[in-house]
């Protein structure tokens, strides 16, 4: 029989994983909420008109790798590839962008059937953060100014810290001359373009300059540069934001070359960027703002700014060993084994562990056999608790139970108040 296994590029975790998997995902949680931004939780599957109306036909997202199908009802529904387009909708579904400003944040699977690898998954997660009705610069550099602070909690030190990579986009029609300015360039050299290039010359040439073939470096690198075509306005704001950033102490980079995959962004854009496990440079974390997309998808004319970490990704950075070894040590200092030495002790034994459990003890096991002291004890220090509460019939016939210091071996015969008190430290 065929051996039964995941969807490439899809992954398992257990417990051992998700430890660490937890306390990002918590840290990131009451950072983003300490800023005003509240949880929102959208379907995972989306019709797959949101995603070509807003990412754009000519994205790659949309045009290769949305995981696409038809219900049984012949509706065209996709897994969904991307957080802001499902926010957007909900948002709009939901009178939620009416007269009133949002801060959201999500922490959810995407899929994308892009070619598997170490740090590219078809099921990955986002942890995103969307802005809606604010235009102000201020908040693009407090959204930096918090991501920055995400590298100094998970104590990436200077070498190993993500760099920012900084661009402006300008607005609708600065965009259109950059393009038309492209268009001209490109045609120029079409024999030297590959086929990718050439796609794009006709549907995105924006696209172009994003190229990571080393063949077309030499030409991309002549281009002409987005930020000759900014207009006053967006000019003056990538200015501002440049100021705010070095007042905060944030060291970023120029590209003009950073122009994103999606359609929709205008104005800031921003990826950082880190050695990924391949050796080259990943984004850990990439947004921008877009402040036309809600109205083209039929809501109010809505500024809106919005950025993803990726969560893999996020979790390479960070120093498993030591989280894992501190959560250890958290969990061995209070947890609680139970052994019932005999079958008659067996449901005061039982009672003991709901009645610890009761108590908020974070981490109590008992051992579901009534016999074989030394291996329940194996098993006891296998757990990795701190304490072990036995019983016997002798020690109940005396109202007490033993109680055992894992960590040193000493022994104590307690009352049932006594040995909460201890293991509970109060
Ligand atoms: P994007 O929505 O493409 O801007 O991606 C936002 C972030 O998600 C990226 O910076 C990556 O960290 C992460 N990401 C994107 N695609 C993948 C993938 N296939 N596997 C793992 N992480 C990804």
């Amino acid at each position: 029989m065929k051996r039964l296994q995941a969807v490439r590029g899809m992954n398992d975790y257990f417990a051992e994983d998700l430890v660490v998997w937890r306390r990002l995902e918590h840290l990131l949680r009451d950072l983003v909420e300490r800023y005003g931004y509240g949880e929102v939780l959208t379907p995972v599957v989306e019709p797959a008109e949101l995603f070509i109306r807003s990412v754009g036909e000519s994205s790659d997202i949309v045009s290769k790798e949305m995981y696409m199908f038809e219900d049984r009802n012949g509706d065209q529904l996709v897994l969904r590839p991307e957080g802001t387009a499902s926010c957007i909708r909900a948002g709009l579904e939901h009178g939620k962008f009416y007269n009133q400003r949002q801060k959201w944040y999500y922490f959810e699977p995407m899929f994308r059937h892009e070619r598997p690898q170490r740090g590219r998954y078809r099921q990955f997660y986002q942890f995103g953060v969307e802005a809606y009705g604010y235009s102000e610069v201020a908040l693009d550099a407090e959204i930096l100014q918090m991501i920055e602070s995400v590298w100094s909690i998970l104590g990436l030190a200077a070498e190993r810290a993500p760099t920012l990579h900084l661009n402006s986009l300008g607005n609708i029609a600065s965009r259109a001359r950059y393009r038309q300015a492209l268009v001209e360039y490109f045609t120029r050299y079409q024999n030297d373009l590959d086929e990718d290039a050439k796609r794009c010359l006709v549907s995105n040439p924006l696209r172009i300059v994003d190229s990571k073939n080393p063949a077309m470096q030499e030409l991309i690198k002549d281009a002409p540069s987005i930020l000759d075509y900014l207009d006053t306005d967006s000019a003056a704001r990538f200015e501002q934001l440049q100021d705010l950033l070095q007042a905060a102490n944030i060291a970023y980079q120029v590209d003009p070359r950073l122009v994103r995959g999606l359609d929709y962004y205008n104005d800031t854009v921003f990826e950082w960027m880190v050695t990924g496990p391949e050796g080259g440079s990943i984004a850990a974390c990439a947004g921008g703002r877009y402040d036309q997309l809600i109205e083209s998808m039929g809501g109010k004319d809505t500024p809106a700014i919005g950025f993803a970490f990726g969560f893999e990704r996020l979790l390479s950075l960070v120093d498993t060993v030591a989280l894992l070894e501190q959560n250890r040590a958290e969990s061995a200092a209070c947890g609680c084994y139970l052994i019932a030495m005999h079958e008659k002790t067996l449901p005061t034994i039982m009672r003991l562990t709901e009645a610890l459990r009761a108590h908020g003890h974070r981490s109590v096991e008992m051992d579901y056999a009534t016999s074989n002291l030394k291996n329940q004890l194996k098993r006891a220090s296998r757990s990795g608790a701190r304490w072990a509460i036995m019983a016997g019939t002798e020690e109940l016939d005396k109202g007490k139970v033993l109680v055992k210091d894992l960590t040193d071996g000493a022994q104590k015969l307690l009352s049932v108040e006594e040995a909460l008190e201890l293991v509970l430290d109060r």
